[in-house]
């Protein structure tokens, strides 16, 4: 299956990945953890990106849009794949359509007083990607992430006034994506709000697993 998700940044889509990739049994693609990835090692794609980020910005659509068709052509996600974090705008849906078949587009549903617990308590693993909160899904060890031992980060776009810059990009430009896999009656819609493993068990719901 080739699988959208879709929602607010700090909505769970990072989250939700990490369960759905046993259970589908595809890799997922997260744009963000390629950038941060990119900005990490110093390359010339995360020096450009960083300025976006950290401003609450997106990074230009061509930037993204050559990135995931270069990761998605890649041997192990030909047996379909999970998106987080892309498409962002309608022109990167139109670009995905015209790359890959999508068959679902699951949006996350987290209304915006939510959002910003969800950011603040957030700590990321920038070596294999892991993500964990300090109360919801806080690591076996204070600051150190149980999957590969590397210390824990919070994001420097986790800060309360990027957030809301943030927000108001995901409300401009991303929600609207809602409307596009709509039409397309691609879309599924779950309660994103009720705790990790509710959520899971929507999903899988809703995506007949
Ligand atoms: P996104 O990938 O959409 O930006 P994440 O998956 O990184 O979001 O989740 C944001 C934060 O919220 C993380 O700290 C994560 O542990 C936590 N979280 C994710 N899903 C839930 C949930 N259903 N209930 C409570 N906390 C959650
Ligand atoms: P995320 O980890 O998905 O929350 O993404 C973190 C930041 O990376 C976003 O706020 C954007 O600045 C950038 N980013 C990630 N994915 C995209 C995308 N598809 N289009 C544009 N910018 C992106």
């Amino acid at each position: 299956m080739k699988l959208i998700l879709l929602g607010a940044p700090g909505a769970g889509k990072g989250t939700l990945a990490a369960y759905l990739i046993d259970k589908m049994g595809v890799p997922s693609v997260s744009t963000g953890n390629i950038l941060r990835e990119a900005i990490k090692n110093k390359t010339a794609l995360g020096l450009s990106a960083k300025q976006y980020m950290d401003a609450g910005q997106l990074v230009p659509d061509e930037v993204v849009i050559g990135m995931l068709r270069e990761r998605i052509a890649q041997d192990d996600c030909k047996g379909g794949f999970i998106l987080d974090g892309f498409p962002r705008t309608i022109p990167q849906a139109e670009a995905l359509d015209t790359i890959a078949e999508i068959d679902c587009a699951l949006s996350l549903e987290v209304p915006d007083e939510v959002i910003e617990a969800r950011m603040t308590g957030r700590r990321v693993c920038l070596k294999c990607g892991a993500t964990y909160h300090i109360v919801a899904n806080p690591p076996k060890a204070d600051g150190v992430c149980d999957k590969c031992g590397d210390g824990l980060h919070t994001r420097s776009d986790d800060k309360p006034d990027v957030v809301a810059d943030r927000l108001a990009t995901y409300h401009a430009q991303t929600e609207p994506l809602k409307g596009y896999y709509g039409a397309q009656g691609k879309l599924k819609s779950i309660d994103g709000t009720q705790g990790i493993e509710k959520t899971q068990g929507f999903a899988a719901a809703a995506l007949g697993l």
